[in-house]
């Protein structure tokens, strides 16, 4: 017989999917690392176990504990579903601006939910960074995970997502491109990539109203980038450990409203029922159509599952509320 023992065996090992009709004017191969198929549907799976796994191992986490994150929904899946086999308890501290769907999700698996607004400033103490680190000091058998610098984060992707890739795409990856909000999946990813072939690119899609592409660009963490926007899971107002600037060679920024179309296009076009940032990749894939040539291959990494944004970028009456379709 052939069994994983639990569900947290059967995280990682994600297929490889080739862009046919949406990348048709790109002169390469792009494929898709295609992460909804580990259980909790996102890669967050990968680096929620690892950063569990380390803090047991260490102590931080204590059996009975209870795990505490700020999350936009896909970590505390992957956390969620650690605990459960585990024996944790969860609370998530999540920001308004996050769809209904990724909330009633995380209670669906057991965990107690706070809202916190999204228009405050990081260091506010309404802000989901100081929230969560407030109910960190406050619990009892607590442990706050903080997967902006906890190094697990990126360790995860340089031990799993990284060999994988390279391993799939047997060594003739030439550049890879994700979207970036921890920084842990292209770090850990990239520094994996970069260590096998120093050639290979690595690109990081940012949003409009986050400080990343600026500060990679002249060292300036420059406040007048940071605004509220819409697409849900990358850029920052902050600039996390995790994120290693060094291994990144350029980032590419995609609005708002092209990251929203570029989702229900995967959809209807590739049959790909993706999140809110694959649309974003795949947006920033074709943005930087000028870096590509005939025999590059290049890898985007697809972070998680449609369903989570039904009721947004999937929603036309929402598409059309926002000036995004007529
Ligand atoms: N896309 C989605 C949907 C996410 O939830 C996240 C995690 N915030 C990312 C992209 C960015 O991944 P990372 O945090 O590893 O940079």
């Amino acid at each position: 017989m052939q069994y994983a023992k639990n569900i947290l065996e059967t995280i990682g090992n994600t297929p490889l999917v080739k862009l046919n009709k949406l990348t048709e004017d790109l002169p390469c191969l792009v494929l898709s690392k295609y992460e909804t198929f580990n259980p909790g549907n996102s890669t967050k799976d990968r680096m929620a176990l690892k950063m569990i796994e380390d803090a047991e191992a260490d102590g931080r986490l204590k059996p009975g504990g209870t795990i505490i994150e700020g999350t936009s929904g896909n970590t505390g899946m992957g956390l969620a579903l650690a605990a459960i086999v585990k024996g944790y308890k969860c609370i998530f501290v999540i920001s308004d601006k996050q769809s209904n769907e990724k909330m009633d999700i995380l209670r669906a698996v057991g965990a107690e939910v706070v809202v916190c607004p999204t228009d405050v400033e990081p260091s506010d103490p309404r802000s989901y960074y100081s929230v969560s680190k407030r109910l960190g000091a406050e619990t009892p058998n607590s442990w706050y995970v903080n997967q902006y610098d906890n190094p697990s984060n990126a360790a995860a992707h340089y031990e799993s997502t990284g060999p994988e890739i390279w391993k799939q795409t047997d060594g003739k990856i030439t550049h890879f491109v994700v979207g970036v909000g921890t920084g842990g999946t292209i770090s850990g990813v990239g520094k994996y990539l970069k260590e096998q072939n120093p050639d290979i690119k690595i690109w990081g899609i940012d949003t409009y109203g986050s400080v990343f592409k600026k500060y990679h660009e002249t060292g300036i963490f420059d406040e007048k980038e940071i605004y509220p926007y819409v697409t849900e899971g990358i850029g920052e107002d902050i600039l996390p450990e995790n994120v290693d600037f060094s291994i990144i060679d350029g980032f590419t920024k995609v609005t708002d409203k092209d990251a929203a179309v570029y989702t229900q296009k995967l959809a209807k076009e590739e049959g790909m029922f993706l999140g809110n940032s694959a649309g974003a990749a795949i947006k920033g894939v074709l943005q930087l159509k000028e870096h590509f040539t005939k025999d590059d291959v290049v890898v985007v990494l697809f972070h998680d599952h449609g369903s989570r944004y039904v009721g947004k970028m999937f929603n036309n009456d929402w598409m059309r509320k926002m000036g995004y379709i007529e």
